[in-house]
């Protein structure tokens, strides 16, 4: 089966293929970088790496684009609020460059502690101010944009077919709105470029034709995504949140500047859900991925997670979910492990996993062929083999992974060494009571002649 995808344009699952013969192109929407990452957003980076994962297994060299978000982006996705870069500073008490960099940082840590693989290209709104401005220039040529007070706005009105995407109702938003849209003609136009304001301070602000002042946060994606990948790539992702405004309106600036909608393939990823809603900065408990790993999880324990939902379902986060998917990936690692040399991969079991991962990334069903391989009669040589070849796809680093790197949780190691000190004092019966303990916790311990060492069961 060939490789199918569920295009929010067209709203269908279609076959991909890429515009340039062997190469494909990817945009994916990056982190506003004024706090951390909650895991929520980590599931949409996880699903892109599966999308790349996939691409590659069917022998597509990948070209991956991804921005940082560091001016731009109000507390209300659209043109209302304030900067979340500029509140943020006075959150922490650092001035926006220094939270930039700082969340930049840990966001790459966390992408690497998950196994996801870089992009080709990182690129931040800050470094590509005048290709914004030429965009927004350019579209103000051929009478798409308007001024207000505040501002350079598009005009929507001039699409026929603005929010095709999203398939919004236009009528109905233009007849129901109540909110006040200040000067703005109509509710579905959006801000190209902000004016500071007098009372500002802004610490990122920059000249223009217009104005000193800022760009609008969908305006960035449009310029990045043009200069590196061109008027027309394969793929464009993000999470869902982005189909009804900042993907919608992406691809309305790129309908007026060059007429095309930017991306063949327009990829959506669905949200992590806490207590039944979607996981947001501002509500709940705040997940970080240094939480898990606060209490003893292992981040590729929440990539297993990610990988027994699919992309285009919601998933529901809590601890009980988490646990159940370290559980099942240290049992996938040991048994793994203890296969020995690989031989020659299955190639039945081959095809069907790519068949799973063909059907619009069915990363669930290709996770449960996994354990029907340890379970077939195949040899362990095969079973080896054609495992490694399927964790090219989830990213659990299979094959670098060795039992004995593995970290024993602290109370076992706490139980083991009072049972080497008791051994030492000779005193056998609280030895082997401990002993005990540490097998029903699921370790082993190995006496070598002066240390000893502690395994998985
Ligand atoms: P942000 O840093 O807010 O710009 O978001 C970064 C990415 O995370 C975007 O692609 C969002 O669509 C995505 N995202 C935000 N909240 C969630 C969530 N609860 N679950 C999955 N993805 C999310
Ligand atoms: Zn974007």
């Amino acid at each position: 089966m060939k490789l199918h995808l569920y295009d929010n344009w067209t709203r269908q699952l279609r076959l991909f293929e890429p515009l340039e013969p062997g190469r494909v192109g990817i945009y994916s929407c990056g982190p506003t970088v004024y706090d951390y990452q909650h895991i929520g957003n980590l599931r949409t980076y996880i699903f892109v790496d599966g999308l790349k994962r996939a691409l590659r297994l069917n022998g597509y060299e990948v070209f991956h684009v991804m921005n940082i978000t560091d001016v731009g982006h109000l507390t209300s996705d659209a043109d209302e609020g304030e900067d979340k870069m500029e509140k943020g500073s006075r959150r922490t008490g650092k001035s926006a460059r220094e939270i930039a960099d700082l969340y930049t940082d840990v966001f790459r840590s966390d992408l690497k502690q998950l196994n996801i693989t870089d992009p080709d290209v990182w690129c931040k709104a800050t470094d590509h101010i005048p290709e914004q401005i030429a965009f927004i220039a350019d579209i103000e040529k051929k009478g798409f944009t308007y001024k207000t007070a505040d501002g350079i706005y598009f005009d929507t009105s001039k699409l026929n077919d603005y929010g095709h995407l999203a398939r919004l109702d236009i009528e109905g938003l233009e007849s129901g709105h109540r909110i006040d849209i200040g000067e703005k003609r109509r509710p579905t136009d959006f801000a190209l470029w902000k004016f500071s304001r007098p009372d500002e301070h802004r610490q990122m602000e920059w000249d223009s034709p217009w104005g000193i002042g800022f760009p609008g946060w969908h305006i960035e994606c449009s310029a990045m995504a043009q200069k590196y990948l061109g008027d027309y790539f394969d793929i464009h992702c993000g999470g869902e949140d982005h189909i009804p405004v900042h993907h919608t309106n992406e691809i309305a600036q790129t309908q007026a500047r060059s007429g095309t909608r930017l991306a063949n393939f327009w990829l959506h990823g669905f949200f992590l859900l806490q207590s039944g809603e979607k996981m947001a900065k501002s509500k709940g408990e705040f997940l970080r991925l240094q939480l898990l790993c606060d209490k003893g999880y292992d981040p590729l324990d929440y990539r297993y997670l990610c990988l027994t939902g699919h992309y285009r379902s919601q998933l529901s986060f809590n601890f009980d979910a988490l646990l159940a998917a370290q559980t099942a990936l240290n049992r996938l690692r040991s048994q793994v492990n203890s296969l020995g040399e690989p031989g020659a991969a299955d190639p039945t079991y081959v095809d069907r996993f790519m068949a799973e991962l063909n059907d619009d990334l069915n990363f669930p069903r290709a996770l449960a062929l996994a354990w029907d391989v340890l379970k077939s009669d195949l040899s362990a040589g095969a079973k080896k083999a054609t495992l490694l070849k399927f964790d090219q796809g989830f990213g659990f680093g299979l094959e670098s992974y060795h039992i004995e790197d593995e970290v024993i949780p602290e109370h076992i190691m706490r139980l083991a060494e009072a049972r080497w000190q008791a051994k030492l004092a000779r005193n056998f019966a609280e030895s082997d009571r401990l002993r005990k303990q540490v097998q029903e916790g699921g370790y082993l311990i190995e006496d070598l002649a002066d240390r000893y060492r502690v395994k998985r069961k």
